[in-house]
């Protein structure tokens, strides 16, 4: 039978260390076949079965008629090496999402994207605007992350969830892959390497307080009243910041992790010495920092990024409030891969 007409396989990169385990001995294989499966996956991380040289043949054809190996393809990739690259991947049912390799100093940080498109529709972000198709697997996230160390020649060294999509739209699959790339006998990206960030979803950030990980929370905020929010991000008319607020100040006493509120600064729209009162008096107190990033340029947006001039008189404001915040310079805007540029395809 032709391929193109069977059903998808389901993808390994999106078993479990535990699936995995259950899976060998529903096959009545031993248990130290699941560990070296696990390792040619995550450590050698190989992309072809005939490459697990201590596997028996006869179980690799098991496995390869039940599972796929390929999670994800690169299928272009812009950029080069040591700067900023934008990778296209494609899925296996023709979708197409992006992922960013960004390096600088020490880190080789992967950006990775967990849906294709996104429900949310903020304003002045690409991802959200032609809607949403689907939830990313676990193992589509994973892939990109193997995908990268690929590219890289080496393990990443952190992973943002800051691709297209909302992380806490597709929670049970984005936790999944955080404990797949967390796995020490693996990837062992360390949990505190990675992060999550959210358009604002408090359920899910009540619900990632209580999974005993310590991955970074980032909460987009990008304005401190509830009219300009929701001007600006729609998702606030349903979780407003008191409510949005509060889910925060209780991840942090449920975890003890400082949150990292995210706020793209707009020109004339949201960076006015008032904004940033509004923002103190917000947050001010809690355990928190803020990132500052100015608008990436976006075609169906009609905005500018704020100068350089008011950028700093708003951080100025924060810190006399002893609130931490940094200008993020946003890397990868002249391939369009900067924070809101990046859009999913179809095939
Ligand atoms: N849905 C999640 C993950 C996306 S992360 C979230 O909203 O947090 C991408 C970050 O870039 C978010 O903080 C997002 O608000 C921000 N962003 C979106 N469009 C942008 C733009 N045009 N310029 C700068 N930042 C933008």
């Amino acid at each position: 039978m032709n391929a193109e007409n069977t059903a998808p396989k389901v993808l390994i990169h999106s078993l479990s260390r535990d699936e995995l385990a259950g899976l060998f001995t529903e096959m009545q294989e031993p248990k130290y076949r699941a560990d070296q499966l696990w390792s040619w996956l995550y450590v050698k991380k190989v992309m072809d079965w005939s490459a697990m040289s201590n596997m028996p043949s006869s179980l690799k054809e098991k496995l390869a008629a039940r599972f796929n190996l390929n999670s994800v393809k690169m299928e272009k990739t812009e950029g080069e090496s040591g700067r900023t690259r934008k990778i296209l991947v494609g899925l296996q049912d023709g979708e197409q999402v992006e992922e960013v390799l960004i390096p600088g100093g020490d880190r080789k940080t992967v950006c990775v994207s967990s849906q294709a498109g996104c429900r949310f529709r903020c304003t002045f972000c690409a991802s959200g605007q032609a809607g949403f198709r689907r939830n990313l697997d676990a193992g589509e996230m994973v892939g990109q992350v193997i995908l990268a160390a690929n590219v890289y020649g080496e393990r990443p060294s952190n992973v943002v969830f800051m691709g297209i999509g909302e992380p806490l739209d597709n929670y049970d699959a984005v936790l999944k892959a955080v404990r797949i790339i967390n796995d020490q006998d693996g990837l062992g990206i360390g949990a505190r390497k990675i992060t999550i960030s959210t358009c604002g979803i408090v359920p899910g950030i009540e619900r990632l307080g209580e999974e005993g990980i310590q991955v970074e929370l980032s909460v987009s905020l990008h304005a401190a009243d509830d009219e300009l929010r929701s001007k600006l991000m729609p998702v606030n008319r349903t979780y407003p910041l008191t409510c949005l607020i509060e889910a925060c100040r209780k991840y942090f006493d449920r975890t003890g992790r400082l949150i990292t509120f995210e706020y793209t600064m707009i020109g004339g729209l949201n960076d006015a010495a008032a904004h940033a009162r509004n923002l103190v008096k917000l947050i001010s107190g809690m355990p928190a920092r803020v990132n500052l990033i100015p608008l990436s340029p976006v075609e169906e947006f009609d905005g500018k990024a704020s100068s350089p001039d008011r950028a700093e008189v708003f951080m100025e404001i924060l810190g006399r409030a002893g609130i931490n915040s940094t200008l993020r310079m946003s890397k990868g805007s002249s391939l369009k891969a900067a924070c809101g540029q990046l859009r999913y395809r179809k095939k």
